[in-house]
C-alpha cells in the first residue's frame, strides 16, 4: 500500500528555528532608519529586544523557547500527504506531497510566528500588541497568540474587509482582541485621512501606519507584525525543518517547490530549510517557485530598490521588490497577496538567482482550487490556491514529458472563511484584473529618497 500521510511525532518536532542570514552566499542589505536613512540595526523601538535581536542574529539555529514548543505541540507537528488522488485525476506520472499548516487553530501558518511574538513580548513585561489585518487572519493569529499569554490585543483592520468579511472579526472578538476598522478615529493617522476622505474603505498600508503609531504612542504597547521581517520568516522555518523529516520518511526529496507569496513568510518557512541544498551545491537543480497574483505581482512587476513598509512611512525601509509603498491593490480574493512590498531575504534570494516567481490570474487559480478540493478534499485559501494552480501546471508538463518529478506544495491555509469567493467562481462571477500599470506607475514616483544607498 502507498502511504498518503506522513505524521512525525509531538516528540520529533523539530526544537530550533533556522537562520538563513549567515548561509546567504552574499549579505543581505542592511535595513534603513526611516527619520535618518541611515543603516541602523535598532529600528525605532517597536519590537521587544529578542524579536531585534532575531531581526539580524548571525546564528544559524535558535532555540525555540519550551513555552512556545508547547503551544505548538497543540496542532504540530502537521501532516505531510501525498496527493495521490489528484495524481490520478491529472494522470501524471510527477508525485505531489502538499505540507498543510492549516490545522493550527486560526486556520493557517501565521500562528506559528504569533504565538512567539506574543512569548516574546511577555516575557519582557509588554502588556499590549498593536497590529494591522487586512482579511483578518494575521490579526486573529495574534489575538490567539495574545489570548494564550495573557496580553492585550488591538487590531487594525482594513474597512473594506471588516464591512465585508465580519466572520474574522469576531474570531478575533472571541479571543478577545479589540478591533477597529481603519482609517479609524483612534490615530492621528487615521483621522486625518478620514477628514480627507471621509469615505476611505483603508488598505494595509494604512493600517500599518495606524498600528504603529498605537505602538509609538504608549508606553505598555508594542508592534507585531505579521510577515516581511527576518524574524517572521525564522519563526516559520519550523514548517520547512518538520517537512524535511517527513520527505525522509517518504524517501523523496523535492525537484520542485511552490508557494504563495504576500510579504513571503509561509513559503520562505518552507524552503529556506531546502535552499541550504542549493547553496552547498548539493541540489542545484531544484526549483523554489514563488506564485503571486497577477494583480499585484510585487516580484514579477516590481522593483528592486528602497521603500517603506508602510503608508505613512514610520517603518524600517527595506531594500525590497516594491510597486509603492502608496499602491491599493485591486480587490482580488487572496486578501493574504495584496501587500505592495515582499520580504528583503526573498528578494535577495530572487536577485541571486535561487529562486523563480510566476504571477497568476485569480479565475486559473480557482480552477486549481477546485480540482483540489474534489480530489483531496480540502477547500483551500484563496492565496496557496495560487501555488496549487502552478503545481497542477508542473505536474502536466511532467505527463506531457513523461517525467515522474517530486513536486512539493506549500499550503497555508483553508479557505472556510471565503467561501464567497467559491460562490463567485463557482457562479461565473469571478473575474480577473489586469495588471494595473498606471497606478504602480504612479505609487513608484513616491519612493523615499535614499542619499547613501
Ligand atoms: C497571510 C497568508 C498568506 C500570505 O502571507 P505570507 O507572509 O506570504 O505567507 C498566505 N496564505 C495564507 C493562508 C495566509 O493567511
Amino acid at each position: 500500500m502507498e502511504r498518503s500521510k506522513f505524521i512525525l511525532d509531538e516528540k520529533d518536532m523539530p526544537v530550533r528555528w533556522y537562520n538563513v542570514l549567515p548561509d546567504l552566499p552574499e549579505p543581505l542589505p542592511p535595513e534603513l532608519h526611516p527619520g535618518t536613512k541611515e543603516p541602523t540595526i535598532l529600528p525605532p523601538p517597536l519590537f521587544p529586544a529578542a524579536i531585534n535581536e532575531q531581526e539580524f542574529s548571525p546564528e544559524r539555529y535558535i532555540e525555540i523557547p519550551e513555552e512556545v514548543q508547547a503551544i505548538y505541540r497543540t496542532w504540530r507537528p502537521t501532516v505531510l500527504h501525498r496527493a495521490h488522488r489528484l495524481e490520478k485525476a491529472l494522470d501524471t506520472p510527477a508525485k505531489i506531497f502538499y505540507k498543510y499548516e492549516g490545522t493550527s487553530q486560526a486556520g493557517s501558518h501565521k500562528p506559528n510566528s504569533a504565538i512567539a511574538q506574543a512569548y516574546y513580548n511577555k516575557q519582557e513585561g509588554v502588556k499590549r500588541l498593536a497590529t494591522e489585518t487586512g482579511a483578518g487572519q494575521w490579526g486573529s493569529a495574534l489575538a490567539l497568540g495574545c489570548a494564550l499569554f495573557g496580553l492585550e490585543c488591538k487590531v487594525y483592520m482594513v474597512k473594506v474587509s471588516y464591512n465585508q468579511k465580519p466572520y474574522r472579526r469576531i474570531m478575533m472578538e472571541t479571543w478577545g482582541a479589540h478591533v477597529v476598522p481603519s482609517p479609524s478615529q483612534d490615530t492621528e493617522t487615521g483621522r486625518r485621512i478620514l477628514s480627507e476622505d471621509p469615505n476611505s474603505t483603508g488598505s494595509l498600508g494604512i493600517a500599518i501606519s495606524e498600528a504603529l503609531e498605537d505602538a509609538f504612542s504608549h508606553d505598555d504597547t508594542k508592534y507585531s507584525i505579521g510577515s516581511v521581517a527576518n524574524h517572521v520568516l525564522l519563526h516559520q522555518t519550523i514548517i520547512g525543518e518538520e517537512t524535511r523529516k517527513q520527505m525522509e520518511m517518504a524517501d523523496a526529496y523535492p525537484d520542485i517547490i511552490v508557494g504563495c507569496v504576500g510579504g513571503g513568510s509561509n513559503f520562505a518557512g518552507q524552503f529556506l530549510p531546502w535552499i541550504r541544498d542549493k547553496f552547498s551545491g548539493e541540489k542545484p537543480d531544484m526549483r523554489i517557485i514563488c506564485v503571486e497574483p497577477q494583480a499585484c505581482p510585487t516580484l514579477t512587476k516590481g522593483l528592486y530598490t528602497w521603500d517603506f513598509g508602510d503608508t505613512a512611512g514610520m517603518a524600517p525601509i527595506l531594500k525590497m521588490h516594491t510597486l509603492g509603498h502608496t499602491f491599493i491593490p485591486p480587490p482580488v480574493h487572496a486578501g493574504g497577496l495584496r501587500y505592495h512590498g515582499m520580504a528583503p531575504i526573498i528578494c535577495h534570494l530572487y536577485k541571486l538567482g535561487l529562486i523563480e516567481a510566476k504571477a497568476e490570474h485569480q479565475v486559473a487559480v480557482f480552477e486549481a482550487g477546485v480540482k483540489f478540493a474534489r480530489t483531496e478534499g480540502i477547500i483551500t485559501g484563496p492565496e496557496p490556491c495560487h501555488n496549487l494552480r502552478v503545481a497542477i501546471d508542473e505536474a502536466l508538463k511532467c505527463k506531457e514529458a513523461g517525467e515522474s518529478k517530486t513536486i512539493l506544495i506549500a499550503h497555508s491555509g483553508h479557505g472556510h472563511f471565503d467561501l464567497a469567493a467559491y460562490d463567485d467562481y463557482l457562479s461565473g462571477r469571478l473575474k480577473d484584473y489586469e495588471y494595473p500599470a498606471e497606478k504602480v506607475k504612479e505609487a513608484l514616483t513616491h519612493l523615499p529618497e535614499v542619499p547613501s544607498a
